[in-house]
């Protein structure tokens, strides 16, 4: 039986390796299918076909349209509205339903047809989309942060609520989602998140005041969008997933750590309660947790490629240094503070970030600016949708204005 995928931003860098993903998944399926029968009948999801339902992007008109043409949904959807009109004629010969903005997003998320939503959109312009497809209990597959982050009290209770699942396909997540099968949560005293360090991590606070925005986009070891490369650089990456981990695996903030390991070969790691330490292992290569996402629960051969212990001269693990990584202290304080002070967290990072990238702010000014912004909210506990959105765009005013300041 095939499985329905909508993917909700398929044009970025994880929604491009997911139709690789699911290209390979299908193609293997048909190599199976003509000549090794034997082998369908005896791994379930060898049998199982991915079938696109549904694409959506927020702006990358040409791409989407090409990716409609490619894996024939029946629906696309173009966030910004702006360009429904191009997107339209680019596909007047498709028979393909087009939907424009957070609303279209929302209906594609909800759609009866799909079984797995796939949530890869940048930034917070998904939650809502997200929190429909939990209300009708699908199941997702969740790669970016943000919903976690923002309302990961209310959306882990709607998905709850309405039986539906979330399944994580950020690396270090889907690292411990696969450690805690060794256990049961009561078992659990301590998941492990690791952390490359990005390519500051040797540096003192005195040089990284005048590092240029070339060097922060300059990422050692993994290849992703400018916006999650900066924050691999400021470590908010990681302080936000320690929000995301609290959330995800309903894990008090005390009982998550976080270590340096450069050589990102460790996705992560979870200690039990007798002193076992179980680690999930592989190359980096996001293919592998988006894979184990729609294949959950079991796993098949796939395009990443496998591990070499040989080619591991050594795995290092370092403390963090929080005096020159401010941001991944903050991200402690935030998962502790819980309420509307993530949303506010990942918001003012967003609308500095987005300064850094248009080289109006130096580096080491994004934090300070999302420091000043948390210092100044009065956190609201037990938010409801609107009231998150509200100190999302609260927390953007702050930051954009205080640069606009002289
Ligand atoms: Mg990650």
């Amino acid at each position: 039986m095939a499985k329905h995928i909508a993917i909700l931003g398929s044009t970025g860098s994880i929604g491009k390796n997911s139709l690789r993903v699911i290209d390979a998944l299908n193609s293997s399926l048909v190599a199976c299918d003509s000549s090794l029968v034997s082998q369908v009948t005896s791994h379930g999801t060898q049998g199982t076909g991915y079938e696109i339902v549904a694409l959506s992007a927020h702006s990358s008109v040409k791409r989407l349209a090409e990716q409609a043409r490619r894996y024939k949904p029946k629906f696309v959807a173009i966030t910004n509205a702006d360009y429904y009109q191009q997107l339209c004629s680019e596909l007047s010969d498709l028979d393909v339903e087009i939907l424009a903005g957070p609303e279209g997003l929302i209906e594609i998320a909800q759609l009866e047809s799909v079984d797995i939503v796939l949530t890869a959109v940048v930034g917070a312009a998904g939650l809502g989309a997200v929190l429909a497809a939990a209300q009708k209990g699908k199941q997702l597959a969740v790669a970016n942060k943000e919903p976690l982050v923002i309302a990961g009290e209310l959306l882990t209770k709607t998905v709850k609520e309405n039986g539906g699942t979330i399944l994580p396909v950020d690396s270090e997540h889907s690292a411990i989602f696969q450690a805690m099968l060794a256990g049961s949560r009561q078992e659990v005293s301590k998941i492990i998140l690791t952390a490359s360090g990005g390519p500051f991590r040797k540096m003192s606070i005195e040089d990284i005041q005048n590092v240029t925005l070339e060097e922060a986009l300059a990422h050692p070891v993994w290849d992703m969008g400018p916006k999650i490369t900066v924050d691999s650089a400021t470590m908010m990456n990681k302080a936000l997933e320690v929000i995301e981990a609290r959330w995800l695996f309903d894990m008090p903030v005390e009982m998550i750590e976080v270590w340096i390991h450069p050589e990102s070969i460790v996705h992560s790691l979870v200690e039990f309660v007798d002193g076992s330490v179980i680690a999930q292992l592989g190359r980096p290569d996001m293919c592998l947790p988006i894979q184990y996402a729609l294949t959950y629960p079991e796993r098949v051969a796939g395009i990443a490629e496998h591990l070499r212990l040989d080619e591991m001269s050594k795995l290092t693990f370092e403390k963090p240094n929080l005096e020159a990584f401010r941001a991944l202290g903050l991200g402690f304080e935030v998962a502790r503070a819980g309420g509307t002070a993530a949303a506010v967290f990942n918001a003012a990072n967003e609308a500095a970030v987005e300064e850094f990238l248009a080289g109006k702010i130096k580096f080491v000014r994004i934090v300070e600016l999302i420091e000043r912004c948390l210092n100044k909210h009065n956190v609201k506990t037990n938010p409801a949708l609107e009231e998150l959105l509200d100190a999302d765009a609260w927390a953007r005013e702050q930051v954009h204005k205080s640069i606009s300041m002289p």
